[in-house]
């Protein structure tokens, strides 16, 4: 077993070209026997690093996940992508588990996913030993930690289980909880042995991170909402009253929502769960009971109406938009009374299970979390070095893809005013709201004023004429910074805080205020998605294909994500395959996707091409989408879009044939000599694809696995094929194409020149 068998099985099951950072050394260690520990951040591709190499190991692997939803989705997917996979848990009936039992006995499954409770069960026990089982993976592997989120006590059991097998087998695990604690845990709870410790960068840099202080909360959804309608988002409140809310006011406005909150009966809980996972609705508003073991890929926003009550939380939470690695957002709205709510939350937390000694020590570390998430709320720097700075990373540069490196900010000092609206507060003795102490200071001329007898304060007017804004922000700020005091309930007041701090003459209380910068002053932007790189006619296709997926999904009744993700059928609106070798080129198509999808999709391709003829479905190269060139022409801007490869006119001169070059070599020549403006690079699957049309080459079926081989007229042209030794010391063949065909080839590339022709899109 090798790693040049591994990437056969991601490219002919899962359809990738090429593993993920971390993957390949991980499925590399399992295949060789050592155990593994592999902490990756959401949506890093930390399933393919166990079900590679199990579909490589003689016998079944074992998977312990904790969730029975998280089960069943990742064996929907993996039984359509060809991989015989089965589960344990308590939603099957003792009768169903028994037929469990005997297929894997009989060998017809190559994965078996359980419960952690399972593996104390005797029959599990006995039926483990008519199998071989290779490996134990341990999905989730931080429910192992008492310092984890998600604590499962059973999971400190795994290790009785895999001590009692007759052979010790291959023991990964795998998590996306960082804390030296955290893995400290797992690798001693597990007795991982002398582990190889895979560690990936904890940046997600499809996700655009923002924070958003503002009080009108319902106006920003509302608007969000019914600004990207085709996008699938989470809406994450504090309170199952706010999600009530936020769902009525956006299901009044006509979009499409469901909620989910632990007040609601498991029925209702998981049809709504269903609802937004087949794409039925486009947003889910929750609590954060929502999200663990929701694997949807499409997410593309995730807002949080509250500010939660600890950056893990945050990350875990907004970390569920883009597991698909397209640009998605996270914007979490933050307000002062979001505070209040969670110190609220926190003065009322349940300590009854804990020991007296913990609680305070409890205490104290959730008043910590509290403020590193405030400080985030509340941060001028780089949003994404914030997070990754907690989280122990260093970090060099701002990102340039965050809410804040798109501003600029400005300091105000405000101690004077802070002053006057301490010693308002003080003279309403407590028992008025933001409006009234605001109206007092801005002198405002109002019924109500004269009615509380504020209008007679030394304090009335002291700041007539300031912008209502200002002082609103300076209110806000006095009171995240604890002078005064906001109570949480409805009719909220404010008090007095602790206002010790501002008798020092050095501390000063400063106002940050911003603006967002000009679109043109940021140095990139916003990333863009790959669906940017869609023309309208492209849009189109894109929907006609969404909607087949859709239609299959139902006809399997599985999660339409399962059958391809927008990722992939994005890639075949640029790539438009026709027949099966294209296909196959698209990321995310594997052999068994082909064989049952692969026809439909190409038809449906087909036939819009047929309706739309010499339309442009896309305006770059997926992999080049930093390759469009813009001009001003003065007013309106033009994107001219970068062409297929191309040879100008006496480039072809400048070749340097030889008896006999791989692909490889000849697009990297070609790709120096060309001197054609504009146009993308050549990829050595272009070369081939054209040489399989011209009828030199075609890939073939041998033992399963697909090949490049020579046709007869390819041969009698004189491509041979060679055997080569990879790194590890196994053979495999290669095809070398000699001077006639290279010749034809920088024949072919020079006279389509052609028919390249600029196309023109406005933006
Ligand atoms: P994790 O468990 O780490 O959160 P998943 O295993 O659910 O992540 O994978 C996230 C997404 O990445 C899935 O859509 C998966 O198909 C995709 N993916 C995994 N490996 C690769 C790869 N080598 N190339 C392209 N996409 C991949
Ligand atoms: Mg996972």
């Amino acid at each position: 077993m090798d790693i040049m068998n591994a990437k056969e099985a991601l490219k002919v099951y899962f359809g990738y070209e090429s593993f993920k950072p971390g993957q390949e050394e991980i499925v590399d260690a399992i295949l060789s026997g050592r155990d593994v520990l592999a902490i990756m951040p959401t949506g890093a591709g930390k399933s393919i690093c166990y079900q590679v190499p199990a579909m490589l190991l003689p016998g079944i692997t074992v998977v312990i996940s904790p969730l029975i939803s998280l089960m069943q989705d990742q064996v929907k997917a993996l039984n359509e992508a060809g991989i015989h996979a089965g589960y344990i848990n308590s939603s099957l009936t003792d009768a169903q588990i028994s037929r469990v039992y005997i297929k894997a006995a009989e060998g017809a499954y190559k994965i078996l996913y359980v419960a952690p409770e399972r593996l104390e069960s005797n029959d599990f026990i006995s039926f483990t030993r008519q199998i071989g089982i290779s490996m134990v993976t341990v999905d989730e592997a931080h429910c192992i930690s008492q310092w984890g989120q998600d604590f499962r006590p059973s999971y400190l059991r795994i290790i009785d289980f895999i001590e009692r097998l007759e052979r010790r087998p291959v023991v990964s695990a795998f998590t996306a909880t960082a804390t030296e604690a955290v893995k400290n845990d797992i690798s001693c709870v597990l007795k991982l042995d002398s582990p190889t410790i895979v560690v990936t960068g904890f940046d997600r840099e499809n996700l655009f991170f923002d924070v958003e202080t503002i009080k009108k909360k319902d106006d920003y959804v509302l608007d969000y909402v019914s600004k990207h309608p085709d996008d699938s988002g989470i809406i994450y409140c504090a309170t199952r009253k706010n999600v009530d809310t936020v769902y009525e006011l956006l299901s009044a406005a006509g979009c499409l929502a469901a909620r989910y909150h632990a007040g609601m009966g498991n029925e209702e809980r998981r049809q709504n769960q269903d609802d937004f996972i087949y794409d039925r609705r486009s947003v889910i508003v929750a609590t954060n009971a929502f999200g663990m073991g929701i694997d949807k890929s499409n997410v593309r926003y995730v807002i949080h109406y509250n500010m939660p009550q600890s950056m893990e939380n945050y990350y875990q939470e907004a970390g569920r938009a883009g597991r698909d690695g397209e640009q998605s957002q996270c914007i979490l709205l933050f307000s002062a009374q979001d505070i209040m709510i969670n110190r609220f939350l926190l003065e009322r937390k349940d300590f009854s299970d804990i020991p007296e000694d913990d609680i305070e020590l409890i205490r104290q570390r959730d008043a910590r979390r509290l403020q590193v998430m405030e400080g985030y709320c509340r941060t001028t720097g780089c949003l994404r070095n914030y997070i990754l700075e907690y989280f122990g990373e260093q970090r060099g540069k701002p990102c340039d893809n965050c809410g804040n490196c798109h501003r600029e900010f400005s300091e105000i000092d405000m101690t004077d005013e802070a002053k006057k609206v301490i010693n308002c507060v003080y003279e309403t003795r407590g028992r008025y709201g933001l409006n009234i102490v605001l109206g007092t200071l801005l002198g405002a001329n109002r019924a109500r004023l004269k009615e509380l007898g504020t209008t007679g304060y030394r304090t009335y007017g002291v700041l007539k004429g300031r912008p209502e804004d200002e002082i609103r922000l300076l209110i806000n700020n006095l009171i995240m910074d604890g002078y005064l005091y906001q109570t949480a309930d409805k009719y909220s007041v404010i008090r007095m805080g602790n206002i010790d701090p501002l008798k020092n003459p050095d501390t000063h209380v400063v106002i940050r205020t911003h603006k967002d910068k000009e679109p043109e002053h940021r140095a990139s932007a916003q990333r863009r998605r790959s669906t940017d790189t869609l023309t309208k006619a492209g849009y189109e296709l894109f929907d006609v294909l969404r909607n087949l997926r859709l239609s299959i999904a139902r006809e399997e009744a599985v999660p339409p994500y399962i059958i391809f993700s927008d990722k992939t059928l994005i890639d075949m609106c640029i790539k438009l395959p026709e027949d099966r070798v294209s296909m196959l080129m698209v990321s995310g198509v594997g052999e068994m996707k082909y064989e049952k999808y692969g026809k439909r999709f190409i038809d449906a391709i087909a036939a819009f091409l047929k309706e739309n003829p010499d339309c442009v479905t896309s305006i770059a190269d997926a992999e080049e989408t930093s390759g469009d060139i813009n001009i001003s022409d003065g007013r309106k801007k033009i994107r001219v879009s970068k062409q297929p490869f191309c040879l100008a006119p006496e480039d072809g001169e400048r070749f340097e044939y030889k008896d006999l070059y791989l692909i490889s070599e000849i697009k990297d020549q070609l790709n120096e000599i060309t001197t054609a403006e504009n146009v993308r690079h050549i990829f050595g699957t272009d070369i081939f694809r054209l040489l399989t049309q011209m009828g030199y080459v075609e890939e073939k079926q041998i033992d399963g696995r697909n090949v490049q081989v020579q046709t007869e007229a390819g041969l009698s042209k004189g491509i041979v094929s060679t055997e080569k030794i990879s790194k590890k010391g196994n053979a495999y063949s290669v095809l070398l194409y000699p001077t006639v065909i290279q010749k034809e080839i920088v024949r072919y590339y020079t006279e389509i020149r052609d028919m390249a022709n600029p196309t023109e899109e406005k933006i």
